[in-house]
């Protein structure tokens, strides 16, 4: 079957399609953490749109008011312009996000996707400290285009188009040398001496957990001492929380635990609430300079993006929410410690937080088996990390405890199977 399903793309698709080798079916439905092949085999979903997906697939109510603003013939496109679907998000993203957790921020719609909010962070970041550079580290990802790959780590990803736009500067993420090194320590340092060769940056821009990087995670400690250096040379914080943001993490911002207080958020990816392209760039009121039509686009305010981030924002109304990531996080974690206990040949280590968690193996190529062997047992998971050795579990956060539970059994199952 597989041969006559992937005609069509194998000849009408260019050859960078990615997703469709690993996971080599059509998919035709789906709804919160299962979706559904066209031969309808169920497969329960770890990837979860590469965290586009925190509220699952399908989500009942969301999807109505979808189609009652379709049906009323809401605006569908109007480029920035004011619409009563717009003004809905901005009052409920103030009232039930930014209010309770006393941050003060303007938000700029940069474009759909998660590339273009880093893209418009590192532009404003350099107009309102008149610097160019900026520091990143070690394993991050930050997009696609020439700015944002300046500051993306793997080399691969650069597509062999050469160096993209420079002006950057990478330093050693969080336990990069190990536990022992406090590399924030490093950047002090090197920022502190006029001789380091290093320009005093515009901003320095990290995310807390590098999802693509291979599930690093950055200690509260870590990222407040990277906080205190960007107060002390005038530089401003960015943290990109276009993959860790929406309570992939526990919470809402991936930054709350540490008590950061960035200059700029990048949000985007489930923000869009349905797998609809939305993104976000938050500002501090004070970096907020750009004149109309400095950072202009055509997509810069999908009015059904806002519609169904509007009803999405429901999830975080009350604490309950949250109340259920963090219980299912306990259950995706023992699990993992449990499966890196009786499978030490195979793993490494376990890595992450909350719904983003995963396996390091000591060879990438087990990672790789683990996965093809979960998707043959209807599980859909990716690998991550700079050689894919991170086997990366990534539920939707409304994921059923008891469908979590089966995913994580065909886990082990595939485990069990590479360790004969
Ligand atoms: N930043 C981070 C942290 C990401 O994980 C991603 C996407 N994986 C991006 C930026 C880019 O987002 P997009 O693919 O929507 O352009």
């Amino acid at each position: 079957a597989e041969a006559t399903d992937m005609q069509v793309f194998n000849k009408l698709e260019s050859e960078v399609r990615s997703y469709c080798r690993s996971f080599r079916t059509v998919f035709k439905k789906a709804s919160n953490a299962f979706m559904w092949d066209v031969h309808d085999r169920r497969y329960i979903d770890f990837f979860a749109g590469a965290g586009a997906l925190n509220y699952g697939h399908n989500d009942d109510s969301i999807r109505k008011k979808l189609v009652e603003y379709l049906m009323s013939d809401g605006v569908a496109h109007s480029l920035d312009m004011a619409t009563e679907a717009k003004e809905s998000f901005l009052v409920k993203f103030q009232n039930v996000i930014l209010k309770p957790r006393g941050l003060d921020y303007k938000v700029m719609f940069p474009g759909p996707t998660g590339t273009n909010t880093v893209e418009s962070a590192l532009k404003i970041a350099r107009k309102a400290t008149g610097r160019t550079n900026v520091i990143c580290f070690t394993n991050a990802f930050h997009g696609m285009t020439q700015g944002s790959l300046a500051a993306t780590g793997n080399r691969f990803k650069r597509g062999g188009a050469g160096q993209p736009l420079g002006g950057t500067t990478f330093m050693p993420y969080d336990g990069y040398f190990g536990e022992e090194q406090d590399t924030s320590l490093m950047l002090g340092k090197l920022l502190d001496d006029p001789g380091s060769g290093i320009d005093l940056p515009a901003a320095v821009i990290l995310e807390t957990v590098q999802g693509e990087g291979g599930l690093n995670l950055a200690s509260p400690s870590w990222l407040r001492s990277v906080e205190r250096i960007c107060r002390k040379h005038g530089i401003l914080l960015i943290v990109d929380d276009v993959q860790m943001g929406c309570g992939r993490t526990g919470s809402f911002f991936s930054f709350e635990d540490a008590g950061l207080s960035p200059d700029i958020v990048c949000l985007s990816k489930s923000i869009g609430g349905y797998g609809l392209p939305l993104a976000l760039t938050l500002i501090k009121p004070e970096y907020d300079i750009w004149r109309p039509g400095e950072h202009n686009g055509t997509f810069r305010g999908n009015n059904l993006g806002f519609v169904a981030a509007t009803e999405a924002l429901r999830f975080w109304e009350n604490g309950q929410f949250q109340a259920s990531i963090e219980r299912k996080s306990v259950v995706i974690g023992n699990a993992l410690k449990r499966f890196a206990a009786n499978y030490p040949e195979l793993v490494k280590e376990t890595r992450g937080k909350g719904f983003i968690q995963g396996l390091v193996f000591h060879k990438p190529e087990h990672a790789a088996s683990l996965c093809a062997e979960a998707f043959s047992n209807g599980l859909i998971m990716e690998t991550s990390g700079p050689f894919d050795e991170v086997a990366k579990l990534m539920p939707p956060l409304t994921i059923e405890e008891s469908v979590l539970r089966q995913g994580l059994a065909i886990v082990e199952q595939g485990l069990d199977r590479l360790q004969a």
